[in-house]
């Protein structure tokens, strides 16, 4: 079986928007800007014999901001920019509240799911899929919801300190004061290397 790290894609992988890093989507190639640190440490990881997996809720695509198919473009420029360091990229299209606004081609996307953080839908899927040991691997994220998720899919997890810490998510309050991370990091570099050297 292989083990893995999955990781939260905005404010771990990518910079948030600068000027609006509690609420701003990250959907244009423009707005792409890696954190420091990923590429070494994608790297170091898939020298140990990880996985590297991005699993993110992008509701940008029920608010129909963008295509289902414009965020998989994205994320093959992204990992173009890691240097195909990225074996897989999960995303939730979802997102459960209605909205007046919302296009139709974005209605279908309106909808209660179970991949969506704080479920774990995504990384039971990614362990199916990639045949995974979930006990041996680790979910990194900026929120919550992110380690909610990685608690429940039975990970060992890490807290990633960012702004977005401070944001308060709607769908992620029953889960503020009960998650546990396994430990807590800077950025995902000082994440990997705690993982490393364990
Ligand atoms: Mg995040
Ligand atoms: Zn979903």
């Amino acid at each position: 079986m292989n083990k893995a790290v999955f990781f939260d894609r905005d404010g771990v992988i990518l910079e948030l928007p600068k000027g609006n890093e509690a609420y701003g989507f990250i959907y244009k190639k423009e707005d792409v800007v890696i954190v420091d640190g990923v590429r070494e440490a994608l790297h170091a990881l898939k020298g140990r014999g990880y996985l590297n997996v991005i699993i993110t809720n992008q509701p940008v695509i029920a608010r129909g901001i963008v295509s289902y198919e414009d965020v998989v473009e994205l994320h093959e420029f992204i990992n173009r920019k890691l240097g195909g360091l990225i074996d897989r990229f999960y995303f939730c299209p979802h997102h459960p509240e209605t909205h007046p606004d919302v296009p139709e081609r974005a209605l279908k996307y309106r909808t209660v799911c179970g991949c969506r953080k704080p479920a774990p839908g995504m990384i039971i899927k990614a362990a199916k899929d990639l045949n995974i040991n979930l006990k041996k691997s680790w979910m990194l994220g900026d929120m919550v919801t992110d380690i909610a998720a990685g608690e429940a899919a039975g990970c060992k997890t890490i807290m990633i300190e960012s702004l977005a810490n401070s944001r308060v998510p709607k769908s992620g309050n029953a889960f503020k004061n009960d998650v546990k991370p396994t430990s807590k990091a800077q950025n995902a570099l000082d994440a990997v290397r705690y993982i490393l050297e364990k």
